[in-house]
């Protein structure tokens, strides 16, 4: 599984400029959920001093990418096209809206646990 990682070339797995945590590892997903990598990663590169990224995830029950994606942060369905049974359709994924550099934060295409609430918070 790392020999198959280190073979993805470093520019295809590196953050866009301004792109968000969550568009992110969604767009590396793509790759397959690896833990922790793809937010690990993200910190690295983009936010180096959020040391406890991975941890506060944890707590929302993001104890893998995947699961970041399922269970801490959700489409906002204000920018998804909604399907006729209710549910958000997530491809194609709108461009990020992007977050300052250094930010943890989710832009405003994704939104925290119940919705009305505003903008979830790392
Ligand atoms: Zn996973
Ligand atoms: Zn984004």
């Amino acid at each position: 599984m790392e020999s198959e990682l280190h073979q993805l070339s470093e520019a295809m797995t590196m953050p866009r400029p301004r792109e968000c945590l969550a568009c992110y590892v969604l767009r590396m997903l793509e790759f397959g959920c690896h833990g922790r990598h793809w937010m690990g990663r993200y910190r690295a590169m983009r936010a180096p001093r959020a040391t406890a990224l991975e941890r506060r995830m944890a707590q929302k029950g993001g104890y893998c990418d995947c699961e970041m994606l399922m269970n801490v942060v959700f489409p906002n369905p204000r920018y998804f096209r909604v399907d006729e049974d209710g549910d958000i359709v997530i491809d194609p994924k709108p461009p990020c809206l992007g977050v300052r550099g250094g930010s943890t934060q989710p832009c405003a295409l994704w939104v925290g646990r119940g919705l009305g609430r505003g903008l979830y918070s790392f």
